[in-house]
């Protein structure tokens, strides 16, 4: 059994944490909410008085927070407050979870390894459903020893743990699918409300789409109509699944990522534009395929 620090016990980190508890790890836990850390304790995660003391005994720190700035304040100490990396004793590993930026996991990694200690990038996919069921898939960026002194935790947590190479490439995995899913996601709802326009009805036009070269994942698990697909967010008022605020969030990372690296992301911007405008009007709380609802407002008459 080994002792681990879980930092960030929200939506996310909870559940994640508690999968540990319940394969027999010792989890030390700790999230500035009290709510957070009164229901992970419930679940056996032994909470902290403070993140630094988490830490203190731990042989894998686990961070699952909101952003990178979080993260690296956290590894660094802010405000005069010290930090994680100067509390874990020499040679912990620092697995981050969280989705940030690629050269924010880099950065993160580099201060982590400075300190003495074994840092990897582990973002997620499979939402607070996956965290629960211990269905998550895991992006890993890691060297080899490091992958290897992940993977148990890993597949504790989560069901399809892919090494996807050096530290900071899981979070690039993680950026490349979302603005696939992102982009996909816009492209089958300008595909209904054209559909509707022309009097096509949704059914036929799943029959057709979720049988030929238009299939893809937004289509045949988060069609962003209500009635082809069973567990669509659109048969439940677009209630998420994936919120509208972190496809925006995402896409702010990818859109990031193509800056640093120059690539021609026409579509990926355009994506970041519509979801940061959806994500600002009501749809920050909603799953993101509610983007339909915004495709057939902005349609003229
Ligand atoms: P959340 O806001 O529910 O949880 C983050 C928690 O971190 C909060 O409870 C916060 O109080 C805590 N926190 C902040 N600073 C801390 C610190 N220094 N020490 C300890 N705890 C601290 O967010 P979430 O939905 O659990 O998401 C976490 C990460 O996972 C995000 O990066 C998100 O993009 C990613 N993610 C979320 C989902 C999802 O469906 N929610 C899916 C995939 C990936």
């Amino acid at each position: 059994m080994s002792t681990i620090a879980f930092l960030g016990l929200g939506h996310m980190g909870g559940p994640m944490a508690a999968n540990l508890v319940k394969a027999g790890q010792r989890v030390v836990g700790f999230d500035p909410v009290p709510a957070a850390a009164t229901e992970a304790s419930a679940a056996g995660i032994q909470i902290a008085a403070d993140a630094v003391s988490a830490v203190a005994d731990a042989e894998i720190v686990i961070t699952m927070l909101q952003t990178g700035a979080q993260v690296i304040a956290a590894y660094a100490g802010a405000g005069g407050a010290p930090g994680l990396l100067a509390a874990a004793r020499p040679g912990t590993l620092f697995l981050d979870c969280s989705t940030i930026a690629v050269d924010e996991a880099r950065q993160a990694h580099d201060l982590a390894i400075a300190a003495g200690h074994r840092a990897a990038d582990a973002p997620v996919s499979g939402g607070v459903v996956g965290a629960e069921n211990g269905t998550l898939a895991f992006m890993v960026g890691a060297s080899d020893g490091d992958f290897e002194s992940a993977r148990p935790l890993l597949e504790i947590m989560g069901r399809r743990v892919v090494h996807c190479g050096e530290p900071g490439l899981g979070q690039a995995a993680k950026v490349c699918n979302n603005m696939i899913l992102g982009i996909t996601e816009i492209a089958v709802a300008e595909a209904f409300v054209l559909g509707e326009r022309l009097g096509l009805s949704h059914q036929a036009l799943y029959d057709v789409a979720s049988n030929a070269s238009g299939q893809c994942w937004a289509l045949t698990t988060n069609c962003p109509v209500p009635g082809p697909v069973p567990t669509s967010p659109a048969n439940h008022d677009y209630r998420p699944g994936f919120a509208g605020a972190l496809m925006a969030k995402d896409l702010g990372l990818a859109e990031q990522a193509i800056a640093l690296t120059g690539v021609d992301a026409q579509l990926g911007l355009h994506a970041r534009e519509i979801y940061r405008q959806f994500a600002e009007g009501d749809g920050a709380g909603q799953d993101f395929s509610g983007i339909i609802n915004t495709i057939r407002q902005q349609s003229t008459d």
